[in-house]
């Protein structure tokens, strides 16, 4: 899955973006919706462009105790986060980890052996599930309308439940 907008807020009234641990706040449900999807699947990834790395906004020090922050905090409540993977380029940088590329999915998936087939890309923008697809999973869109996605929920917790009925 992705990180903003589908683990954590970005762009509310109390954070704009996501630069240091303090302000990581989860979205409504979260770690319930994940610690569901922990009992039907092998194993949960978060896939992330985090492009204020290379633009100065942020150093990958800090980018890594953000995901910590968040694994552990997640862990606390029961919800397990296998791996966070993350591209740390500039937006423009022409890197092939930055999604809408597939290479970060796709290294996930060699690494650990998962059949991407079996596999859904969470996202709440049209780069995450053109990234699951380019990857061959099937793309869970958070928001109201994607032309590529398999399935459209508000949020994570709605959209769990379709993904593991989905998945047997
Ligand atoms: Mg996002
Ligand atoms: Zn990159």
């Amino acid at each position: 899955m992705d990180r903003d907008g589908v683990i954590n807020e970005v762009l509310t009234k109390r954070v704009k973006f996501v630069n240091k641990p303090q302000q990581l706040f989860f979205l409504p449900r979260v770690p319930e919706a994940i610690k569901k999807l922990n009992d039907s699947f092998d194993f949960v990834f978060v896939v992330t462009n985090q492009g204020g790395v290379g633009l100065g906004f942020m150093k990958e020090g800090q980018l890594k105790k953000i995901h910590t922050h968040m694994t552990n905090e997640l862990k606390k409540q029961g919800a397990i986060i296998d791996e966070v993977v993350y591209c740390p380029h500039k937006p423009k940088a022409g890197c092939d980890c930055r999604k809408p590329n597939s290479k970060l999915i796709v290294d996930l998936a060699e690494k650990y052996n998962v059949d991407l087939s079996k596999s859904y890309m969470v996202g709440d923008t049209d780069t995450d599930i053109i990234a699951g697809k380019r990857a061959g999973t099937k793309g869970v869109f958070l928001g109201s309308y994607d032309p590529l996605a398999d399935a459209v929920f508000p949020d994570l917790i709605s959209a769990v439940d379709w993904m593991i009925e989905d998945a047997h």
